[in-house]
């Protein structure tokens, strides 16, 4: 228990460090995304043990306390901050919230701009005051510095007394001219468009703020009912009406499909354009409901911020350990510091192999750049070798192997390190793992966690031993965890696996180089486990697709799994393939992109049509691409097919051209 006391207090103090040098300084040392894993991780903590958490816990805490030269503002109305959220299923439960306390209100998705956020007050049209956030309660008085924004209005034309919130924020083309101007002056340059606006607008002498031609998009009119304004789109309106500033991007949504869709388009758009935006507010429309809806304590529930993954983050190397895999190569793993990638927490991650450390010279300690990009494991991509503490040690391989401890090979052109010990009990296990995975027989219920343990119990240290566990019914039901239903359920799923496709067996068998691709090659070309494992050197190689590793590989397999296969056999696992009647193969050879959200078929389900009908479902759009497929909330690559005039069929259409 102390650990985690110690854990959350060391947090709360480094997360407040860096809140101190973000806030008040302009001048953060750790990325946003660094920022938001760790504040993620004190709120799990907190959540779990809230008898430890802090008075001064940032969880708790809007931006900062000034504690500047300028003159202090208190506001009548709180400015808040916004929860923030990652992901699509986040956004859904975000609006079913509001659905499940009885309100179907309409929303407005506005992008989020990465700059300061600061409050201007008018008083009979003119302006009195303009402030920072501060900690929301409290802020700073920074009227002159507003005073230079030429975008904010001075003067309305009407005389109301008005108080109006947005986004300071420098464009991305007046930071790159300030910075080769810096640049040419010997000055250190700015890190980015938002520390860049943060240093300007709290300059002590506003001819510099001047200098540093700020902007601003308006987005909150503050009691809006004293102007009969009922909506977030209508305040926008109002705001534009008025002479200010508004992001024209922003767009009304009936519903989730509508906010998700508006999602999609911006996360690959916001690129183009001239100011930096880390997100999207999701706002309720309706400002009846706000009350109604409510607050917590720093933000509303009537908002989120979505923020746009991040696919590659920084975090701290804890440890490198080594796994073995079923070809008994050797894999140094990182173990990393808990960090949020693209909306969900990373701690493992590849390092491949011995020349990839050594190139990149990661040490344990290090602060490492870590890369997820689609289904692909985390892979660090480098050190950031600024934060390197004196004393780390390089890294270095091991030798033995960490599970049987037998001496290590490398062979020469090839940069993984083996452990060539056919009885190692690591690579029996990977081969066990590999076999019943997804990818593999795909037995529900039997996964790694569960292998690991009959491997332990000896119940399974073969591949056949799986088909055996049956005789261990009794002894699995007494097994922590599982029940006997849930113990028949596995045993059915092992029986079903039995059926399994002839391409499925072949990639579960975890020959090396023979991944799901290859083994549909074979399959289609073979036919059966017999005519594959009886074909010749040359009858492999005269194979499109089939090269010499693969084909020397086959054989081998073939040499040192004898038994296995015969045993196969005899379990009833010998599945054949016709060869396919060519006629059907309406997709032969094309291209078909999937895109959007598909109501009757995952798109894996979708993918593997496509590809029993002889195409190829690929996911990006261009000249190439003969179809797409586009689901309810298709973005970008609906657009894009548009403009190259390829052919769009939506998922009923995609349905009956394959029946
Ligand atoms: P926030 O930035 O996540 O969200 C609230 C803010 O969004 C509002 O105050 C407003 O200024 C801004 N915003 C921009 N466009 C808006 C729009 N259209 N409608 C409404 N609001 C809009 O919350 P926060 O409390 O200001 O700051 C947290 C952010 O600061 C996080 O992104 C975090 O990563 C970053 N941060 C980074 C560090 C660091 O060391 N790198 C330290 C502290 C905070």
């Amino acid at each position: 228990m102390n650990d985690i006391k110690t854990k959350i207090y060391e947090l709360t103090e480094l997360i407040n460090r860096y809140r101190k040098e973000y806030y008040e300084q302009d001048n953060p040392s750790v990325s946003d995304t660094e920022y938001d894993s760790l504040l993620h991780h004190l709120e799990a903590l907190e959540q779990e043990y809230p008898e430890y958490a802090f008075p001064s816990s940032p969880t708790k805490a809007v931006g900062y306390t000034p504690n500047t030269a300028f003159e202090k503002v208190v506001f009548t109305e709180p400015m808040l901050s916004l929860g923030d959220i990652f992901s699509a299923e986040e956004v859904k439960e975000f609006v079913l919230r509001i659905y499940a306390m009885g309100y179907h209100p309409s929303f407005v998705c506005e992008l989020k701009i990465d700059g300061i956020a600061s409050s201007a007050t008018y008083q009979k049209g003119f302006f009195s005051l303009g402030s920072t956030r501060g900690n929301g309660s409290v802020g700073e008085n920074i009227t002159d510095n507003m005073k230079t924004i030429d975008e904010l209005p001075k003067v309305l034309h009407e005389d109301v007394d008005m108080e109006v919130r947005g986004e300071v924020y420098m464009a991305r083309s007046t930071l790159s001219f300030l910075n080769e101007q810096r640049r040419n002056q010997g000055l250190e340059e700015f890190k980015n468009c938002r520390n860049a606006a943060g240093g300007s607008l709290r300059q002590l002498d506003s001819q510099i703020t001047k200098e540093r031609n700020l902007q601003v998009f308006n987005y909150t009119l503050v009691h809006p009912e004293k102007y009969g304004v009922k909506t977030q789109v209508e305040a926008l309106e109002f705001l534009k009406q008025h002479g200010f500033q508004i992001n024209p991007h922003y767009r009304y949504c009936e519903n989730v499909d509508d906010i998700l869709s508006y999602l999609e388009e911006w996360k690959e758009r916001r690129k183009t354009l001239d100011y930096d935006t880390d997100g999207v507010v999701i706002k309720v429309n309706e400002f009846e409901l706000y009350e109604k809806i409510g607050y917590t304590v720093k933000a509303p529930k009537w908002g989120i911020a979505y923020k746009f993954p991040a696919l590659e983050v920084e975090t701290k190397l804890l440890d490198i350990v080594y796994t073995v895999g079923r070809t008994g190569n050797i894999t140094p793993n990182a173990v990393l510091e808990p960090v949020l990638i693209s909306g969900s927490v990373v701690q493992r991650a590849t390092l491949n192999n011995e020349d990839f450390c050594l190139e990149r010279d990661v040490r344990i300690g290090d602060y490492v750049v870590v890369r997820k990009a689609g289904e692909i494991i985390p892979e660090v991509v480098g050190v950031n070798l600024e934060r390197r503490k004196a004393g780390l040690k390089p890294f270095q391989m091991i030798e033995e192997c960490p599970v049987c401890h037998k001496p290590l090979e490398r062979k020469e052109n090839e940069s993984l390190h083996f452990c060539v010990n056919p009885n190692c009990d690591g690579r029996k296990l990977a081969t066990l793992i590999y076999f019943a995975s997804r990818v593999g027989m795909d037995i529900e219920g039997l996964g790694e966690k569960l292998l690991e343990d009959l491997y332990e119990l000896g119940y399974v240290k073969e591949i056949v031993d799986i088909y055996h566990l049956k005789t261990y019914r009794d002894e699995l039901i007494r097994l922590e965890g599982l029940g006997e239903k849930s113990v028949d359920t596995l045993l059915e799923n092992i029986e079903k696996s039995k059926e399994n496709p002839l391409d499925k067996v072949i990639t579960a068998l975890g020959i090396r180089f023979v991944g799901a691709k290859v083994s549909k090659v074979l399959a289609k070309e073979f036919g059966s486990l017999d005519r594959l494992f009886n074909a010749t050197l040359d009858e492999l190689l005269s194979i499109r697709d089939i090269g010499i590793s693969i084909a020397q590989s086959v054989l081998q397999y073939k040499e040192e799994h004898e038994d296995l296969l015969q045993q196969l056999k005899s379990l009833g696992i010998n599945p054949t393939m016709e060869k396919e009647d060519t006629s059907r193969l309406i997709f032969s050879g094309k291209a078909i992109v999937l895109t959007g959200k598909l109501e009757t078929m995952t798109r894996e389900e979708a993918s593997s049509l496509i590809e029993k009908l002889g195409g190829q479902a690929t996911t990006s759009v261009s000249k190439k691409t003969w179809l797409v497929v586009a689901g309810s909330d298709a973005g970008s690559k609906k657009d894009k097919a548009i403009q190259l005039g390829i052919k769009v069929i939506n998922e009923q259409e995609f349905l009956e051209m394959c029946r």
